[in-house]
């Protein structure tokens, strides 16, 4: 599932791409992937897209007279601009929703046409309507800090505050948004933080250890595009690389890459879990 950095790639490359275009018309194609908007898909018609932005691991447009979007990938969502050629050409099964946008220059071919989200899985979602309503769904309203603007005092005081293992708490977006299984593990592992140690335990020293571990693992996944396993791929339709620079993540009986323990798997809340047990020891 994207994570921040995943989110992140797509946001840098859509902004650009979206800003100042006006949207034409919406075609919804599976109802349930708009399902829960607080608005009409359609009256985002004659819209024009001011920013393209990102919260936790949503992505928010907002448009002019305070309307937008919120998009969560989840499994298999991807969101890209397309040509009018290509959208003809493709005939793809697995568009959910394309936001149709008025040509830039008339009959420029290059030109990209059209907002798509495609979703093999059909769980990602798209929420439409007005900005204050997007920002008070459920899910977004309750978003903690994000995890790449937090500052070190403020994680610190927040861990202390917190009951729960670590890695839990890390993947919970109320406590901390943006964070899911692949960075949370290699910050964890970046920290030499066991992923079962109580958070209340957490000395100050570690607490900003993992802080540090942490940005540091997300900016270094944003500059390479974030990782692509399983499903991600970027709105250009090329892959991240970040996945090769993997310490832990997914490398259950292979050497740490720090110290040549074998990397060990466990399960934390149903989530799967690498660790060093060398390297990382509970406090
Ligand atoms: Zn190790």
């Amino acid at each position: 599932m994207p994570e921040l950095p995943e989110v992140e790639s797509v946001v840098r490359a859509l902004a650009p791409a979206l800003t100042g275009r006006s949207i034409k018309s919406v075609e919804v194609r599976n109802t349930s992937t708009v399902a829960g908007s607080p608005g009409r898909p359609a009256a985002l018609a004659g819209r024009r897209i001011d920013s393209v932005a990102r919260r936790g691991k949503y992505i928010r447009i907002h448009c002019d007279r305070n309307l937008g979007l919120a998009i969560h990938l989840r499994m298999t969502g991807w969101l890209g601009v397309k040509t009018a050629m290509e959208l003809a050409a493709e005939a793809d099964p697995y568009v959910r929703v394309l936001f149709h946008l008025h040509p830039l220059k008339e009959g420029a071919a290059s030109q990209k046409e059209a907002l798509v989200f495609r979703d093999i899985r059909k769980f990602g979602r798209v929420w439409c309507g007005p900005d204050p309503a997007l920002d008070g769904l459920k899910a977004l309203a309750k978003l903690g800090p994000d995890a790449l603007a937090i500052e070190p005092a403020a994680f610190a005081e927040r861990l202390r505050a917190r009951r729960g293992r670590l890695k839990s708490l890390l993947l919970d977006q109320t406590f901390l948004a943006g964070l899911g299984n692949i960075y949370a593990d290699e910050a964890l592992h970046e920290a030499r933080v066991h992923p079962l140690q109580e958070a209340q335990r957490l000395s100050n020293a570690k607490a900003l250890a993992l802080h540090a571990a942490g940005k540091g693992v997300l900016e270094r996944a944003c500059a390479a595009g974030g990782s692509s396993i399983d499903d991600y791929l970027h709105p250009d339709g090329t892959p991240g690389w970040f996945q090769r620079e993997l310490k832990v993540y997914g490398r259950e009986g292979e050497p740490c890459r720090r110290c040549g323990a074998k990397v060990r798997r466990v399960v934390v809340g149903q989530r799967g879990t690498w660790f060093c047990p060398k390297c990382q020891r509970k406090g």
